[in-house]
């Protein structure tokens, strides 16, 4: 499509490129003030003109472009999305053949061979993200690939071009096939969820949270209290009543998430009278269940990686230990954390860290019981282990 332009990558980082770094970042380059428009082929070169690495231009938050290929014939083109597309298919057929799944990610940007392009199918349906200017350049090529190898009904799509990935609204996330009926129903582990591909960014789930569900409907909830907190359409309640929660608390600032979590209880015949849903600032909860002294069995939190509300802001990497020693304090003895960030620049090993201290202020002892990173359909490159940015742990509180 465009033409391509030549990049020399600084000495110290052509062995990072030839050893397979997907990421493109303007401090790896000498010469990239040549480059003006996103979504422009770049050739990146050593210092004595040898071809490494092709890739794009586009600007994310993680960095500005990506790798797509190391062989320099190869031609960025409907070919080569299909080829990518077909083995992404490929690798999630397991999901496909699984009658009580129809929701989960049929491509995940590097970790499938094109960083800064999501695709998730829901239930005939597929949602295509992108997450740059520079990767929407490839649109055509890439929706005429996608539809060369699967069956839709229809295609959704939502644009995050901004560097904070943030959603464009622009009221056109419908791209072709048929229009889908709202919400659309898709099945998780034999669980329902209420799905809206064309209002707003997110659609009603978070699939890299899967497992995790699972774990507690199978092996927690049974005659346990629940609290999910930062709870959006209520997932983990849904999966917590399921798994034969007495009760369900479920906590979320936005005002839609009671409607949403109504929605999605009744979907999956649970009596929505039996489980509170409480809209309010999670912190302001904290405090007032501290004074009134509840306990719950397991307590959720999932919160987002910087949050602002009226009183609070909130960033894991600063916060999380207090958040942790509040839920602490609400949990019986004996009782089950499942800590959770999507925060990619905390690494597993400092959030376990984050863990101790939390308990270690409060003089109590713990287990870990399990843990939990991205599943399978979240696939993620070997040279990439950023791109693992899911942290789950499950932990018991012991004394
Ligand atoms: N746990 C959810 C996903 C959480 S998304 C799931 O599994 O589906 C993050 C949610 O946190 C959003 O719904 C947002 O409204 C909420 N949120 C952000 N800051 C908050 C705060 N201070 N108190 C309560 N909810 C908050």
């Amino acid at each position: 499509m465009n033409h391509i332009i030549d990049l020399t990558i600084k000495p110290q980082y052509i062995k990072n490129y030839k050893n397979g770094y997907p990421l493109i970042s303007k401090e790896f380059i000498v010469d990239w003030d040549k480059l003006k428009t996103e979504g422009t082929i770049v050739n990146l070169l050593d210092d004595r003109k040898k071809f490494i690495a092709k890739g794009y231009y586009g600007i994310q938050n993680k960095g500005h472009g990506w790798i797509l290929s190391c062989n320099k014939e190869e031609k960025i083109d409907v070919a080569y999305f299909s080829k990518k597309i077909k083995a992404a298919l490929q690798y999630r057929n397991d999901l496909y053949n699984d009658k009580n799944t129809t929701a989960f990610r049929v491509f995940n940007g590097e970790g499938d061979g094109v960083g800064g392009l999501t695709i998730d199918y829901f239930d005939g349906f597929y949602l295509v993200t992108w997450y740059s200017l520079g990767i929407h350049a490839f649109k055509e090529d890439i929706l005429t690939a996608l539809k060369s190898q699967v069956a839709y009904k229809g295609i959704y799509q939502k644009k995050r071009f901004d560097a904070k990935g943030q959603y464009l609204d622009d009221a056109d996330d419908f791209v072709c096939g048929e229009r889908g009926e709202f919400p659309l129903v898709v099945k998780e582990n034999g669980a329902k969820f209420a799905i809206y591909l064309d209002d707003g960014p997110m659609v009603g789930v978070f699939l890299d949270q899967r497992e995790v569900r699972k774990k507690i409907r199978d092996c927690y909830a049974k005659g346990k209290t629940v609290l999910n907190t930062f709870s959006y359409t209520g997932a983990f309640s849904v999966f917590a009543a399921l798994g034969g929660a007495t009760k369900t608390t479920s906590v979320d600032l936005a005002k839609r998430s009671r409607s949403k979590t109504q929605e999605q209880f009744m979907l999956n015949n649970i009596d929505v009278d039996a489980h509170d849903i409480i809209v309010e600032d999670v912190f302001n909860y904290f405090k007032y269940a501290v004074k009134k002294e509840l306990l719950f069995d397991m307590v959720v939190l999932d919160p987002p990686s910087f949050a602002r509300s009226k009183k609070h802001t909130f960033s894991v990497a600063k916060d999380y230990v207090k958040l942790l020693k509040e839920a602490i304090q609400i949990t019986n003895k004996d009782g089950v954390i499942v800590a959770s960030t999507n925060y990619a620049n905390l690494k597993m090993g400092k959030f376990k860290e984050f863990i101790d201290k939390a308990f270690k202020e409060l003089g109590g002892k713990y287990k870990i019981e399990h843990t939990f990173s991205l599943p399978k359909d979240f696939r993620v490159m070997e040279k990439f282990k950023e791109g693992d940015y899911l942290k789950v742990v499950f932990i018991r509180k012991v004394a």
